[in-house]
């Protein structure tokens, strides 16, 4: 027996408030674009879920990619069967079969959209759970906590039988809680953040600062091969590639101590936040993580943050490396982030960076370097922009001219 059908639920959240409508869009439209290569399959809007008319396509294929749809809780295989007593009874006995393993407490409950029916839903909860017990002696009922429950569901033209329950991502649509800017390294952290950022609701878009030609051209690549794994949750995603050779250069001419990483982050926030409020973004959003290196200590963070006013987004500040390794992997970005690269900020590197900056003294420092200013609009000015896809990278400036 296969299920003919699978109901998709949305999470609570998005049913609530005045967005509903568009939050349900969104999911909807993310499930259609997820499950594209599956052409048979149909798709229909109900209150709350989305129902798929499988026409033939397996649904263990499909839960891979249901997967990744943010937004979605939970998703059924339906099993449909014609309005007859004795065949209802069959695809129940069918459905508690196809658990694996067979739960020990179970309840039946019935809903009767379809008046016409002869029995009704009390009648109906005896008559099916009467025959799932008989085939299944070791079943107990348990109406209270059961492990599994049964529900049917009495149609116009069908009863809908299903049991199984499969857990989705969770989360809020895409976009539901607006757009901020992520910053993209090469590294583990921030595609997890990148990922965290948008199971919550945050539409983002990547920026990237590289030191090309001191870097090379496959750490760039390799920033695109992770914004294209975010896209598989996002949609394409934008990615701007900022150089940042110039800037660090001459950072790096005017001082060269132990608080340069300090200045170079600082350069780095100030650079993200001019684009976004270009790009109308509300945030920015980096895979720190407390206490990681000298530049993720919570008086780094202070000083570093203190470039921008635009709120800081930390999706991994409290998580520890096991558990961000964890959904890196889970998310698929974990065997891109460990090929070797170089970052624009492994270079020129001093001996010993602080990990206790002091802000007035940072500071300034930077208000000595006069022309700070006109080279962070001028590395704004030079910004590349590309849209990502899961498989494709849309070029380029011309076609996005628009963002600048
Ligand atoms: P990651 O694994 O994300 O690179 P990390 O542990 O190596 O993080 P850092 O390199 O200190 O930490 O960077 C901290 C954060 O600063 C990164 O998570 C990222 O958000 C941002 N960042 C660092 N380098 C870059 C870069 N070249 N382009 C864009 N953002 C960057
Ligand atoms: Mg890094």
């Amino acid at each position: 027996m296969k299920p003919q059908q699978a109901i998709l639920r949305l999470g609570e959240l998005t049913l609530k408030g005045r967005n509903r409508h568009r939050f349900e869009n969104t999911i909807f439209e993310q499930v259609k674009r997820t499950l594209r290569s599956f052409e048979a399959v149909s798709y229909r809007k109900e209150f709350g879920r989305i129902i798929l008319q499988l026409n033939g396509t397996d649904y263990e294929e499909l839960m891979p990619y249901l997967r990744k749809v943010l937004g979605l809780t939970s998703f059924s295989p339906v099993y449909s069967s014609p309005l007859e007593l004795e065949r209802i009874q069959e695809t129940a006995l069918g459905v508690i079969q196809s658990l694996k393993p067979l739960p020990r407490t179970y309840k039946v409950s019935v809903r009767r959209v379809n008046k016409s029916f002869p029995h009704d839903s009390q009648e109906m909860n005896r008559l099916v759970g009467g025959c799932v017990l008989r085939a299944f002696p070791d079943l107990k009922v348990d109406v209270h906590r059961p492990e599994a429950e049964l529900r049917v569901e009495i149609r116009e033209r069908e009863a809908l039988l299903y049991c199984r329950v499969d857990e989705g991502a969770g989360g809020f649509p895409v976009g539901s809680n607006g757009k901020a800017m992520l910053m993209l390294s090469g590294g583990i952290d921030s595609p997890v953040a990148g990922y965290l950022a948008l199971r919550q609701g945050l539409q983002v878009e990547a920026v990237h600062f590289h030191s090309y030609p001191y870097t090379n051209e496959k750490s760039q690549q390799k920033v695109i091969e992770l914004a294209r794994k975010l896209a598989a949750f996002a949609g394409p995603v934008k990615l701007h590639m900022v150089s940042f050779t110039s800037v660090q250069t001459k950072i790096h001419a005017a001082y060269n101590q132990n608080l340069l990483i300090a200045l170079l982050r600082r350069a780095m926030l100030r650079i993200t936040e001019k684009l976004a409020e270009e790009r109308g973004a509300g945030a920015i959003v980096t895979g720190e993580s407390l206490g990681q290196v000298a530049s993720q200590t919570l008086s780094s963070m202070n000083t570093i943050g203190r470039a921008v006013s635009l709120p800081l987004i930390r999706p991994l500040v409290c998580m520890e490396k096991r558990e961000i390794i964890r959904v890196a992997e889970g998310i698929g970005t974990f065997p891109i982030s460990i090929l070797p690269h170089e970052d624009c900020c492994t270079l020129f590197l001093p001996p010993s960076p602080s990990t206790n900056p002091n802000l007035r003294v940072v500071e300034s420092i930077e208000s000595k370097m006069t022309w700070l200013e006109d080279e962070l609009e001028e590395a704004v000015r030079n910004t590349r922009s590309l849209l990502v896809d899961e498989e494709d990278v849309v070029n380029q400036r011309d076609k996005f001219a628009s963002f600048f």
